[in-house]
């Protein structure tokens, strides 16, 4: 499968150049020239990599999308790309979590080097550039299976965590009972209400936190607001 970029930049002619040299490497490339466009983007399909221009037209710059973007649970990997070449800037970048950045005008064939690295990078960690999922004050390490609450790790059963991970990887959506079953549960012969002990359980150890476990009256549970 071809690794899936999204291209933020306002120069249609550099958006239109870039596009086409990473879809001549092989890249499938979705391209848009503002950072609101970018989210929706990113919400209708994730993708692997974002390349993101710093200066953008509208009131959202490239590092309020960045801020957006990690205060969900976003872990994909952002290369930013700045006419800016002032060391704030860059510094300023990298804290609010860009993996690399690169300054106007760049060659190609660097853009090309700095995706291959920052994406060996990020697969070294974990086979997949999404396995660690950031919400509040929530971080899940899928493949470590670990959790952290408040920088705190917690314990949790392999139910609770699949029950986690399922609501986690999907903000916002609802699943009824009967879809965490299927999902956590799998073939086991358990009923609807273990999901809601297991729903108490999680708020119960995710503390404050567990405001984002929501009960949806009639429906089932939903994680987020
Ligand atoms: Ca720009």
């Amino acid at each position: 499968m071809s690794t899936r970029v999204l291209l933020i930049e306002d120069e249609v002619p550099l958006l239109e150049a870039t596009t086409y040299f990473l879809q001549q490497k092989g890249y499938q490339v979705v391209g848009v020239t503002d950072a609101e466009r970018a989210l929706e983007a990113f919400r209708l399909q994730p993708c692997d990599l974002i390349i993101l221009d710093w200066n953008l037209p509208g009131a959202m710059q490239g590092i309020d999308f960045l801020r957006e973007l990690r205060s969900g649970q976003e872990a994909v990997p952002v290369i930013m790309v700045t006419g800016r070449t002032g060391k704030e800037d860059i510094i300023q970048g990298l804290e609010v979590g860009a993996d690399d950045y690169l300054t106007k005008p760049f060659n190609p064939e660097e853009l090309i080097a700095r995706i291959r690295s920052v994406l060996r990078r990020t697969h070294q960690v974990s086979g997949s550039p999404n396995r660690r999922i950031v919400y509040d004050k929530i971080i899940m390490d899928l493949d470590a299976h670990r959790i952290w609450v408040d920088n705190e790790e917690k314990q949790l059963s392999p139910k609770l965590f699949g029950m986690m991970q399922l609501l986690m990887m999907n903000p916002r959506r609802v699943f009824t009972r009967g879809q965490i079953l299927d999902t956590v549960w799998g073939n086991e012969n358990v009923g609807e209400k273990s999901v809601d002990v297991h729903a108490c359980w999680l708020r119960e150890i995710l503390g404050e936190q567990g405001k984002h476990v929501v009960t949806v009256r009639g429906f089932g549970y939903r994680f987020g607001a």
